[in-house]
């Protein structure tokens, strides 16, 4: 084993990532030294505040094909999210009171689609194919003269398929809606541009770019047509009105100088961990049969892996990785473990889902450390399956669909 493998291993980069350290040290002088409020106007500490702020606004646009006046700084996608959807209801409920969107987005859409729905709003829920991929033509499909938005997300945070964004912002804007992504996982990951993409909303977030948590983005139309939101909270009118607050200059430069880098990096990143990711599955599938891949095979970020294990147990795979950091298939953000949404909107069934791993590799991923999770996954995965009855019915040839089983 190589000497600078370091343990625990972070390859859960879907989850949040390592602040890069060129982007901390681009943030520090504001901590410290150029301290100013930005919307103060009367002396050079506000100037010099202000100024990095529209600094950071440019190198955020740049990446998405934006202007930097359309983008709006917010704590983070969440609040990206809430405010593009509910902005967009409360802003054009008289021109109609219609939401699409798809089951597989993240909780930060869904939940605001859901109370909308509870003040009276309709939202419709679109399928995916068995990749995770929508139809352009059921957007299509889906459209009324009562519909106001559209929002579909750029990549999934699970298994990482992409969503064909062209056509389906093609399709807004010839029917005349608005258009949201969430794209917190694409942007500086995979190509995105608001303009060759249609898109009027998009929501991104510096923590998932190797920039700061707590700081996140919101571009904004600003013509063709110009998206006009209703704020969600009321203050001093900061960002074009649609954000008050005192501004998080040291994240926002975060943000900027994350954007930054990821534009210069992207392809090269890509390549290495497109490599990398073949690397990790070819070394555990050569060793492991019944093997299952989430997600599109291409269409896909270049960083995820989600794998299915089939006869192994969740929660005991996790621990027999204990040194990796993964997310598995189970959803245990609440007391229940239940099986992901997502995973079961691919047609995933539930003990398959409760056996599948996100491998999240990022730019401080190494060679090394993948070398030592196929070690890793290999010995956990054959020892729980040498204790699994059923494995060893599976592999005399039963079929294990076709036994009855005593009921107890
Ligand atoms: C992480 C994530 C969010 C939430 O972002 P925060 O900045 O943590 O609020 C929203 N959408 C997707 C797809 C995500 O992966």
């Amino acid at each position: 084993m190589s000497a600078s493998l370091k343990l625990p291993i972070f390859m859960d980069n879907n989850s949040t990532t390592r602040c890069d350290p060129r982007v901390v040290e681009a943030m520090l002088p504001f901590f410290t030294e150029n301290y100013g409020n930005a919307a103060s106007r009367n002396h050079s500490f506000g100037w010099v505040a202000e100024e990095a702020v529209e600094n950071a606004r440019e190198q955020v646009g740049r990446l998405i094909g934006a202007s930097g006046k359309e983008i709006i700084f917010t704590s983070g996608a969440t609040e990206s999210n809430n405010l593009a959807i509910k902005g967009v209801a409360s802003m054009y409920r008289k021109k109609g009171n219609h939401i699409i969107t798809t089951v597989i987005e993240h909780k930060a859409v869904l939940d605001p689609c859901k109370r909308l729905e509870r003040d009276g709003f309709e939202v419709t829920y679109l399928p995916v194919d068995k990749y995770g991929q929508v139809a352009p033509e059921q957007v299509a499909q889906a459209i009324t003269e009562k519909t106001i938005l559209v929002s579909v997300m750029a990549a999934n945070n699970e298994i990482g398929t992409l969503q064909p964004l062209a056509a389906i912002g093609a399709i807004c804007k010839a029917r005349g809606v608005l258009f949201h992504t969430d794209a917190v996982q694409a942007v500086g990951k995979v190509p995105v541009d608001v303009e060759a993409m249609g898109i009027d909303l998009l929501s991104l977030t510096a923590h998932k770019l190797y920039g700061p948590k707590g700081l996140g983005a919101l571009y904004v139309r600003r013509k063709n047509p110009r998206v006009r939101l209703d704020a969600l909270m009321d203050g001093g009118g900061h960002e074009r009105g649609m954000r008050s607050g005192t501004l998080a200059v040291p994240s926002i430069v975060g943000l900027g100088a994350a954007c930054e880098l990821a534009g210069k990096l992207r392809e090269s990143e890509t390549q290495r961990l497109l490599s990398l990711r073949k690397r990790l599955h070819d070394g555990i599938t050569a060793e492991l049969g019944d093997v299952g891949v989430n997600g599109h095979p291409t269409d896909r970020l270049p960083g995820n892996l989600n794998l299915s294990f089939a006869f192994v147990e969740g929660e005991a795979m996790m621990m027999g990785i204990r040194d990796v950091a993964v997310s598995s298939g189970s959803a245990c953000t609440s007391a229940s473990l239940e099986p992901s949404y997502v995973l079961r909107a691919i047609g995933v069934g539930d003990e398959l889902a409760h056996s599948s791993i996100r491998f999240g590799l990022g730019r401080f991923t190494t060679e090394t450390e993948i070398d030592f999770v196929i070690r890793q996954v290999i010995t956990a995965v054959n020892h729980l399956r040498e204790m699994s009855p059923l494995y060893e019915m599976h592999k005399q040839g039963i079929d294990l669909s076709t036994v009855a089983w005593a009921a107890h």
